[in-house]
């Protein structure tokens, strides 16, 4: 049995889970789906990132610990995951003692890329990132993100010599050992490593931060938070000794926002090439959200909640926009109107409308008679290809090909007027192409619409002695 291992980014705890956190889960989440599928032995991890100056910060402006802070926010993207029926095999906390020893492992591991040096710069608490003279002077001094000045910082750190790697990487996605997706996002860190990699302080005094890891043999250092949290992708798998890192490192994908592709794609690889560890095989970088259009911010009051979403639409609806609407290689925007349009119009009227119209013709003509069903099976080389590439919306476009071809047959082959004129042989073939359809539809659709998946699977596959039935997809008016 092959092995396949896909990870999340893991979120950082100083908010609540917004819209493109539940992107990004649900983007995995097909993949884990997919690849089980495929009968493959599959690892899915996420988790939440808890350390750092930050953190400790809004913790404090509540007067809570910060481990009890980290804590509820934890629960909080937990909670988001089974709103949306992410099927997640590992959580992985940054705050897990595993996690804390495996980052002390690492650190001994890159000891001889490790160097320490006066840090003379710039960092924002916010950002939980260091600034270079130039950034700052090209923003007055003041962090966009958080509109605040930046500190500056002149201390001793730990450094990292990511300096050292840049070739050796650029190699790597050239050759597309590392393949990062799309290939714009490869393209854009090409061009920041050929700008020169510099090494990077990976470590804060304690007496600046001290909500993190200590460095090992100094007390009186924290590791970067950014530096550590890149290690819970090999912490979850037991790194260095367990047998579930020997069977599924490399990662076969790994899924982020484009806001840290130098991190995953520079700062990540270097480490694991220091540590003599395979680099991943594939690194898919997702576009931001925005809403009508504009930027989604606290600031400008334009949050919108994932759960409100599911709980309006349902789990089902929910991941078919955000995997067929919002581009998979690409910026997207959310609008309600554009959410109702596709649950309308998509899911209602043409998977919904299809599955209903068979059963009820099934239920009308055929309920002394057993009919058997089975999928029927077309080419779906284009649709694994698309899977293959992250490539969603594609995915979806290709599905929703044959749903729409089934539309089509129902409305030319018309059971309803067969049925009139009392041929039942006709009128069994009729819906029994009809059902085949649906449940290769199901079938493909599993991995992006498990919930409907499942439920056309049991609608046709109770030989109809059962009277479960579902209406897919109720209209829903605003
Ligand atoms: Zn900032």
């Amino acid at each position: 049995m092959k092995n396949y291992f896909v990870t999340t980014s893991i979120p950082y705890v100083n908010g609540e889970p917004h819209i493109g956190h539940a992107q990004e889960f649900v983007e995995a989440d097909v993949l884990a789906r997919y690849a089980r599928k495929q009968g493959l032995k599959v690892i899915f991890s996420t988790g939440t990132d808890e350390h750092g100056g930050k953190i400790a910060e809004k913790a404090a402006e509540v007067s809570m610990t910060p481990k009890k802070w980290a804590d509820q926010m934890s629960l909080k993207f937990k909670e988001l995951m089974d709103v949306l029926e992410i099927s997640a095999d590992r959580f992985i906390r940054t705050t897990d003692k595993n996690h804390e020893e495996t980052a002390k492992k690492v650190w001994h591991r890159l000891a001889d890329d490790i160097y320490k040096s006066s840090y003379v710069g710039w960092y924002c608490t916010g950002d939980e990132a260091f600034f270079t003279e130039t950034e700052v002077n090209y923003l007055n001094g003041i962090c966009p993100n958080h509109n605040r000045p930046f500190e500056k910082i002149e201390e001793e750190n730990y450094f990292f010599k990511l300096s050292k790697y840049g070739p050796a990487i650029k190699q790597a996605i050239l050759s597309k050992d590392f393949h990062i997706l799309p290939e714009s996002k490869s393209h854009e860190i090409i061009s920041l490593i050929d700008e020169g990699l510099e090494d990077i302080s990976i470590s804060r005094p304690k007496d600046k931060i001290d909500w993190g890891i200590s460095v090992p043999g100094d007390d009186s250092q924290t590791m970067y938070v950014w530096f550590e949290a890149l290690i819970n992708y090999i912490s979850v798998l037991g790194f260095p000794d367990h047998q579930d890192f020997k069977d599924f490192w490399p990662a076969n994908v790994q899924v982020i926002g484009k806001d840290i592709i130098r991190f995953h794609a520079a700062i990540w690889p270097a480490m694991l090439l220091s540590m003599g560890l395979e680099l991943p095989k594939k690194l898919f970088v997702h576009g931001f959200i925005t809403l009508n259009n504009q930027k989604i911010s606290k600031s400008l009051g334009n949050v919108i909640s994932p759960f409100e979403i599911a709980q309006r639409y349902g789990s089902d609806a929910f991941r078919y926009y955000f995997l067929r609407h919002i581009p998979s290689y690409s910026d997207g925007d959310f609008t309600w109107e554009n959410f109702d349009n596709a649950y309308n119009n998509e899911l209602a009227n043409e998977l919904g409308n299809a599955v209903q119209r068979t059963v009820v013709l099934i239920d009308k003509y055929f309920t002394k008679e057993k009919l058997t069903f089975s999928p029927a099976q077309h080419d779906s080389i284009e649709i694994d290809k698309s899977i293959a590439e992250c490539r969603f919306d594609r995915a979806l476009d290709l599905i929703w090909e044959q749903v729409r071809g089934l539309n089509q047959y129902i409305d030319e082959s018309k059971p309803w007027e067969v049925a009139k004129t009392g041929d039942m042989d006709h009128l069994k073939e009729v819906l029994t192409y009809q059902v085949a359809n649906l449940l290769e539809i199901a079938i493909l659709l599993e991995p992006f619409l498990p919930t409907s998946s499942a439920a056309i699977v049991k609608i046709f596959g109770d030989n109809l002695e059962n009277k479960y039935r579902t209406i897919l997809f109720p209209k829903i008016e605003r």
